[in-house]
């Protein structure tokens, strides 16, 4: 989604992990594996690594190179790290929030960071409170450290197993104590955790490109419900959870992975130019050209365009160098927030009739901006085509959207949703059309978002307020 309006208007990324045992550059590895990784959270960062002493932390808010200077990685020395990139999708946005954790307790020093949400966090927070836990934190990752603190078994593998029976929810841990890489999934799988090889010794990360980066082979996925645990001697896999069962969550081949990415054995790319192949056989429109929005736009356009046969053209071209702007010019400029990141190229599209495709629409409000941007650079006619079914439904799993009522699809009927935008004609991939593009059935993804079908049950959540929107503080209780 081109999250580039001021209004906030879009789905958002989650949060990225990584991390690597015995390795004598160990945070550099970790600091690269954050970098390929930057698009799943920019908010903040954060690396701990063990020298064999103590374990070392440096997290900070902002983007990885901002944040980790050449000192910093020198000083987070040893050869055992995890690393985390962060966007808040429970606890507020802060220093206090940034990830990875690290403790010391009654078995030593432990850190860990998560990709997901826990969707029972609250109940588990409260009661852990009401027994005498302190937390430092807001985050929901706080809660499994928690538990596992209060495990009485006999091992950390044991103590995990113990504690991560008590999470419901969409989630990916790593854990690093000072002889161990861990990495767990829910046992549904919702969030991606890959495993991979690099000089014989093994890393952990949320999606593939960071292996490219580093230069490490992809070996597998984590398991639905497994956790690994790699010692120096080696991995071994444990069943963590009865009843695993895939549903891994489809909107991260629609949009929240890097498409050079590939995940449960699909190429991100490839699924999201094979929808734009369905959505041009389902929904065909005479055009002079097809404009995706950048940047998820991209591979499902040129999708449509090939089996169209309507050019492409880059009639929408992306600022990639924006910051956060505190400068607003004086008289408003209409859709400025839009207009920072996107600028419609009007030679190419004055008197044209165009196919905008873009990846998703969620309240609307991006999608009628940047219609009403290619309508004022001339264009004749505007036929939005999106590369997802309707988004009617909030995530409870590890995504910051919108309450259902926000979302536009849940108010309105496709074609009041067409006028609304402002567009000439409007169609959604179909949800079998999403499946066929991607090779893969619907019975092994979460899809919830857009069929309200939820594989862990939310019922006793706020549907208004999803958890990713909630924040542990005690005046909101
Ligand atoms: S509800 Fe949507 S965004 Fe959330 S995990 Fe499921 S498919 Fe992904």
């Amino acid at each position: 989604m081109t999250n580039c309006d001021t209004a906030n208007d879009g789905f958002h990324d989650e949060c990225g992990v990584f991390g690597v045992l015995d390795h004598p550059e160990a945070s550099n590895l970790t600091y690269l594996g954050l970098y390929a990784q930057q698009h799943r959270g920019q908010e903040s960062a954060g690396i701990v690594s063990y020298d064999g002493d103590q374990f070392i932390n440096r997290r900070g808010m902002g983007m990885v190179a901002d944040i980790f200077q050449k000192k910093d990685i020198k000083r987070l020395s040893g050869r055992l790290a995890i690393g985390h990139v962060r966007y808040s999708t429970s606890g507020e946005s802060g220093l206090r929030n940034c990830q990875p954790f690290s403790y010391e307790y009654a078995h030593g020093g432990i850190a860990m960071c998560h990709n997901g949400n826990i969707v029972n966090a609250r109940v588990l927070r409260r009661e852990l409170e009401e027994n005498g836990s302190i937390f430092q934190s807001t985050s929901d990752t706080e809660v499994l450290i928690h538990l596992v603190a209060k495990s009485s078994s006999d091992t950390t593998e044991g103590r995990l197993k113990e504690a991560v029976s008590r999470l419901e929810g969409g989630f990916s841990f790593l854990v690093l104590t000072e002889d161990k890489l861990i990495g767990l999934r829910d046992r549904n799988g919702i969030r991606p955790l890959v495993l991979g090889q690099l000089d014989g010794v093994w890393v952990l990360a949320s999606e593939t490109c960071a292996f490219d980066l580093i230069g490490a082979n992809y070996v597998r996925d984590v398991e639905p419900g497994e956790m690994v645990v790699i010692r120096k001697t080696g991995l071994e896999s444990h069943k963590l959870l009865d009843n695993p069962s895939l549903r891994f969550c489809v909107f991260e081949y629609v949009y929240f992975s890097r498409p050079d990415s590939t995940l449960e054995g699909v190429n991100v790319y490839q699924a999201r130019y094979g929808i734009g192949e369905q959505l041009a056989d389902e929904s065909p429109i005479d055009a002079d050209m097809v404009i995706p929005v950048p940047d998820s736009g991209v591979p499902p356009a040129m999708g449509f365009a090939a089996r169209s046969g309507i050019p492409l053209q880059m009639g929408l071209i992306r600022n990639h160098y924006v910051g956060r702007t505190f400068i607003e010019p004086r008289q408003s400029i209409r859709n400025f927030g839009v207009k920072l990141k996107l600028n419609a190229n009007a030679a190419m599209i004055r008197g044209k009739r165009v196919i905008l495709v873009d990846d998703s629409i969620v309240r609307g409000t991006t999608s009628r901006k940047i219609v009403e941007m290619v309508r004022a650079a001339g264009a004749s006619e505007i036929h939005l085509r999106i590369s997802s079914p309707p988004t009617r439904h909030s995530c409870f799993y590890g995504i910051d959207t919108p309450s259902d009522n926000e979302l536009i699809a849940n108010r309105m009927t496709q074609d009041e949703m067409c006028s609304a935008i402002g567009a000439d004609s409007l169609a959604f991939v179909s949800r079998d059309g999403l499946y066929r593009a991607i090779k893969r059935p619907c019975s092994v993804h979460c899809d919830a978002c857009f069929s309200g079908e939820y594989p862990v049950p939310i019922e006793g959540l706020e549907r208004k307020n999803p958890p990713s929107l909630l924040r542990f503080n005690s005046k909101k209780r």
